[in-house]
């Protein structure tokens, strides 16, 4: 059950409206990384969630994030203000929203492209859900650090800023979600990887670059993994015979590990 009051969740204020930066606004509306997508995403899930205590996680923050799209929506609306006066270099800003929207905010981002549930990441599966929104918060968090960056108005930059903050909040509340789920950061499902596929690191991007590019080694490629220098430049000048005991050897593998019916619980 859902309920509005007729209260902001931080008072927005406005010292000078700036239609340019209403339409940047927009971003954090009806963008990507916006707050209707956050909330979309965390009620979606929260729905589809089997786990009472997550569930309520999700629906805490993906209703808070219905409350973030009304402060940006307030927002948005103040310095989209002199469209609706018909201020003709205010509406330059963003002629969509001042010629087919009348100078109101309206579910488009920054450059007009309509929302779209395509932004959502929704896959059932609980931990990796949490970890889209691990991301989506971090996202978010850079996109209003973004906006901040841009603007002038100390009252705007107070609303942007907890906004900001509250983003944290959440992806700390995701993480700690995820942590006492007790799941290693590499167990996704429940069908193992295969062993000898799995450690393999290619080199698949190899050479020096114009800008002193080159091949790099650190923990990604050294810690834990085999590391296969350039496997198409070795097929391309291996012989067939070898190409084809290859071939033989990695459909074995691959034949294996994979027992239907079979599978760790
Ligand atoms: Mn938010
Ligand atoms: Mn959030």
């Amino acid at each position: 059950m859902y309920h509005h009051i007729k209260k902001l969740m931080f008072t927005v204020r406005v010292g000078q409206a700036d239609a340019r930066f209403g339409n940047m606004l927009l971003e954090q509306f009806g963008g990507a990384n916006g707050e209707l997508a956050a909330a979309m995403q965390y009620t979606i899930q929260g729905y589809n969630c089997e786990d009472p205590a997550r569930k309520d996680l999700l629906l805490d923050i993906g209703t808070e994030e219905l409350s973030h799209l009304e402060v940006v929506g307030t927002l948005a609306r103040m310095h989209l203000m002199p469209m609706k006066q018909k201020d003709r270099l205010a509406s330059e800003a963003d002629p969509l929203v001042a010629i087919a929207g009348g100078g109101g905010v309206c579910l488009n981002n920054s450059m007009g492209n309509p929302w779209t549930a395509d932004y959502l990441k929704i896959t059932g599966e609980l931990d990796v859900d949490l970890r889209s929104n691990i991301a989506a918060e971090a996202r978010a968090k850079i996109v209003y650090e973004r906006l901040i960056d841009q603007c002038d108005d100390p009252d705007s930059r107070d609303a942007l800023q907890f906004l900001m903050t509250r983003e944290i909040t959440h992806m700390k509340a995701f993480m700690s979600a995820l942590e006492s789920m007790g799941k290693g950061p590499l167990e996704i499902g429940m069908i193992p990887p295969t062993p000898d596929v799995v450690e393999q690191f290619f080199n698949d991007s190899t050479g020096t670059g114009d800008e002193g590019e080159t091949d790099e080694r650190g923990p990604w490629n050294e810690d834990g993994f085999l590391f296969v220098e350039s496997p198409a430049e070795r097929v391309a000048t291996a012989t067939q015979k070898e190409v084809a005991r290859q071939i033989a050897m990695a459909g074995k593998r691959r034949s294996t590990p994979v027992k239907v019916g079979k599978r760790r619980h």
